[in-house]
């Protein structure tokens, strides 16, 4: 798969608006309207794709996060273009040419979608996580309802033992001639028969569990396994995990969102936490208990260290998305000041005080 930085010729970290100017250039070079070298229809669809996810903040952040691959893993055509209507985009860019495609929508011009043909419904399953779980990645069990393949039938709709005759649509072909207007004007293709899914057979009866539909409704446990490093936002993708359909089953997404947590905030990979120590303890160091995301940890806190000090634990923050390296915790360290003393401890301050202020005026002889 094509890098779509490389597509469009910008380089990584590009503008929003430099990559819609090197859209626009693409577009109206490559419009088929304009350019009628086939090659040229092909460019034009890879153009439009790699705009459909770089324009979008959000899936530009998810294409970069993932990379080419895991991001085709994780899409469909479908959800890349979902949002974005090409005439709508040019239109807005001043660019007005005519597709002729009467109400069909992009995705379809560039044949992605039969919508004769019984294809299960993709899902998507919003999860929620835990910070210690995106950290250190888990695998985490949930109940999906969806339709799955009917047993009874294994998926064909016919009841078993049924009388298989030749469709009667397709004669037993499982295809039929469709006539279409496209980009190059009419043209005629084949298409998978609608009504035996492209199977050429018909069954003389109805399965009578999925009556004749081949998928039922279930509840399924399915065990997610989550990366570390992953975040709010992101999607995974279960192949075949979506709804069943006799010419293709939809996919699941499970789509992360991440709880926060009480003590522990996330900042990139980092993750920091306030600790309160004792007065004393600031001026004099020692050790202080600080937690982290594998539990508490004893650190060492440097004689004199003040509030606000950032105290950094390395690699003890998020595993890196796709990689072994670790962030960092940062521990900021706020001090107790006590609201009220006893006497003795009071005379002891003073006794410090007194001692402090001679030093001073010595040092500086004020007096
Ligand atoms: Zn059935
Ligand atoms: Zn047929």
């Amino acid at each position: 798969m094509a890098d779509y930085y490389s597509v469009l010729g910008v380089p990584r970290d590009a503008s929003e608006d430099q990559i819609k100017k090197a859209y626009r250039k693409l577009a109206l070079e490559l419009h088929p309207d304009r350019n009628k070298d086939p090659e040229a229809a092909n460019r034009f669809k890879e153009v439009n794709e790699a705009y459909a996810v770089l324009g979008d903040p959000e899936k530009r952040k998810q294409y970069d996060a993932y990379g080419p691959e895991g991001f085709s893993q994780r899409y469909t055509e479908q959800d890349i273009f979902r949002g974005s209507d090409i005439n709508d985009i040019l239109k807005e860019m001043g660019i007005n040419l005519n597709f002729g495609f009467g109400g069909d929508s992009l995705f379809q011009m560039f044949g992605g979608a039969q919508s004769n043909r019984d294809i299960g419904q993709n899902i998507l399953y919003k999860m929620d996580i835990t910070l210690r779980e995106a950290a250190n990645g888990a695998t985490k069990e949930i109940g999906i309802r969806h339709v799955k393949k009917c047993d009874a039938c294994s998926g064909t709709g016919g009841e078993p033992g049924s009388r298989i005759t030749k469709c009667t649509e397709c004669r037993g072909t499982g295809y039929v001639t469709v006539i279409r207007d496209s980009f190059f004007g009419r043209v005629q293709t084949t298409a998978p028969c609608q009504k035996c899914s492209g199977t050429g057979k018909r069954y003389e009866r109805r399965c009578r569990v999925c009556n004749g539909r081949g998928g039922v409704a279930a509840t399924e446990k399915v065990q997610v396994r989550i990366p570390a490093g992953i975040s709010s936002g992101m999607r995974l993708k279960l192949n075949g995990m979506g709804d069943y359909g006799k010419d293709g089953t939809g996919d699941l997404y499970i789509e992360i969102n991440e709880l926060e947590d009480r003590v522990l905030r996330r900042d990139g990979y980092n993750v920091t936490t306030s600790i309160k120590v004792p007065f004393y303890t600031a001026i004099l160091g020692g050790n202080i208990r600080v937690p982290t995301l594998d539990g508490e940890r004893t650190v060492e806190l440097p004689q004199g260290t003040g509030p606000g000090a950032r105290i950094p634990i390395r690699g003890a923050g998020i595993k890196h998305f796709n990689a072994s390296s670790r962030g960092d915790e940062i521990v900021v360290i706020d001090v107790a000041i006590p609201k009220s003393l006893s006497a003795a401890e009071r005379k002891l301050i003073e006794d410090f005080k007194n001692m402090d202020e001679g030093r001073q005026s010595k040092r500086f002889g004020l007096f």
